[in-house]
């Protein structure tokens, strides 16, 4: 097996045993892809989306927040084209039972040149040593070359068939590339078909002739349709957002990868509303922008990169995502898209209603441009949990689990440890948590020897422990330990105060995000 995959049992593993996340419904065997966030899950959680709120609606004029219904009018996924498009080409093995989405089993194949194109330049950047010219290499080697160009008809016949939505092309593609299912190892395939991804129900009683109903498969519908209450009640001017942060659902094929593909998940979307002609302008800018948002959080910069959409949605004219390096590979967390004026010029079509926006300067109506940006919380938490895990060895056949979160996005900020459970220590430790209870999330904990306890709040990825001992009770001062470094520093509470309203407070990276 290989390594990363070990490395990721352990992360979820990790996950459930400190009260980050759960199987849902695990007393009753589990249901699939979907899970429930713990005690610091929920923490960490909702960091992030304060964190992606307040950047959002605080740090932008021109962006207010929505809440809309998970239920809506019916018709909206009609002319959203959900109802007719929102479709997975799904294919199953007739040995294993198994099902599968037939673009993902051929972007893995596209995936496996890419592969071995990068094993021939690791293989020669090691052989050449300092004079190795990549550029050069990849341009000229012959056993390169010749990857590149199977992958390259591959990727065009692919993009071909999903652009036509020639699902018997799929099926072939997979036939002539011998794709096998991983489980089986055969090729007893079925016919490729359509899977429409939105999750029905009813609504109202069957007396009264009840109504079908989806939920939602995104949240960007919620605020298209609220375009002109927001704009009107809140004098909007163009350009200017809506955010809004809300589960969806989607009846995923494949769930898989933990919480990275979940049947109920959460988004946080933002659609920006602009002038026709000006939308690749501020497409670049969110592309920029978000960009920024995701680095600032210092999980390391080269583990970002942009994919670019080769295939466009026919109502899109530009498309990106933000994909973050998984310990399976690069996946996507967030989407940015350039949605032209589809969904409301829809949106009018269908309700017969009238969204336009009179332009003062231009001194004429239209229907405004979009671009979305659309990140989904859980691939964002996941981003995080993986990359700030760590098994640190410690030397001497010493090691500790570490979550190394950035402090304002940590579930619990410090942690107040009385060294012992007597002489008045315990009761010295409650008044410095009850003083510090109101800034910070603040855990006590007596409990076992400090050294546990130092563990135990690593494990959860606590920044700071505050230490109470003897000497406290003479001078008032206390230990401050440091999550990352381990480094003890004796100060006053004043001071350990000062730290951790610099270190872990949200508002100390949303002004590095505007500094920078
Ligand atoms: P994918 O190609 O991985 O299915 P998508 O392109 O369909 O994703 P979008 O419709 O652009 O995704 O949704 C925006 C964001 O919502 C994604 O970038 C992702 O972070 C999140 N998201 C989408 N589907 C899921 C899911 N099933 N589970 C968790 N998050 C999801």
């Amino acid at each position: 097996m290989a390594k990363q995959e070990d490395v990721f049992k352990t992360i979820i593993a990790h996950a459930k045993e400190y009260g980050f996340v759960f199987q849902s419904s695990e007393i009753y065997d589990g249901l699939s892809a979907v899970y429930d966030y713990g005690q610091n899950g929920v923490e960490l959680k909702n960091n992030i989306k304060r964190y992606w709120w307040e950047a959002m609606t605080m740090l932008h004029d021109n962006i207010v927040g929505i809440d809309s219904a998970i239920f809506m009018h019916p018709t909206i996924w009609k002319a959203s084209g959900h109802v007719d498009a929102f479709n997975d080409p799904l294919i199953d093995n007739k040995d294993s039972k198994k099902r599968y989405r037939a673009d993902v089993l051929i972007e893995d194949e596209i995936a496996k040149f890419d592969e071995k194109i990068n094993k021939e330049v690791a293989k020669a950047a090691k052989r050449f040593g300092e004079s190795f010219d990549e550029a050069m290499f990849r341009q000229t080697n012959p056993r390169v070359l010749e990857h590149q160009r199977k992958r390259d008809e591959l990727h065009t016949r692919f993009s071909e068939a999903m652009n036509a939505n020639d699902l018997a092309d799929l099926k072939q593609i997979i036939l002539d590339y011998e794709i096998v299912d991983p489980i089986s190892g055969t090729r007893n395939w079925t016919d490729v078909r359509q899977f429409n991804l939105m999750f029905k129900t009813e609504m109202g009683s069957t007396a009264d002739g009840a109504m079908d109903v989806y939920l939602r498969p995104e949240t960007a519908q919620g605020i298209f349709v609220n375009y002109l209450n927001v704009q009107k009640t809140g004098r909007m001017r163009l350009p200017f957002g809506i955010a809004q942060i809300g589960k969806a659902f989607r009846n995923e094929i494949v769930a898989r990868q933990f919480i990275f593909r979940m049947r109920e998940f959460e988004q946080m979307e933002m659609q920006f509303f602009v002038r026709p002609g000006e939308e690749l302008k501020w497409f670049d800018f969110w592309r920029q922008t978000r960009l920024s948002w995701h680095k600032n959080l210092g999980l390391g910069d080269t583990k970002y990169r942009f994919h670019d959409h080769e295939k466009l949605a026919h109502y899109a004219n530009a498309a990106t995502d933000i994909e973050f390096e998984m310990p399976f590979g690069f996946k996507e967390v967030e989407g940015i898209h350039s949605r032209t004026n589809f969904d409301l010029s829809q949106h009018e079509k269908f309700s017969g209603k009238k969204i336009q926006y009179f332009d003062p300067e231009l001194n004429e109506s239209y229907v405004p441009y979009v671009i979305e940006t659309s990140i989904g919380v859980d691939r964002m938490f996941l981003s995080v949990f993986c990359s700030c895990y760590e098994d640190q060895d410690l030397g001497n056949g010493d090691h500790r689990a570490v979550l190394h979160f950035p402090a304002p996005i940590a579930p619990v900020k410090c942690a107040v440890l009385p060294l012992v459970k007597k002489d008045g220590l315990p009761e010295k430790a409650r008044e410095i948590q009850h003083r510090l209870r109101f800034d910070f999330t603040c855990q006590y904990d007596e409990k076992d020897s400090i050294g546990k306890r130092y563990r135990r709040q690593d494990a959860i990825g606590t920044p700071y422990c505050i230490t109470i001992d003897h000497q406290t009770l003479e001078d008032g001062t206390v230990t401050l330990r440091e999550r990352d470094s381990m480094e003890q520093k004796r100060l006053s509470v004043d001071e350990v105060e000062k730290i951790l309203s610099e270190k872990v407070s949200l508002n100390s990276l949303l002004k590095q995000l505007v500094v920078k």
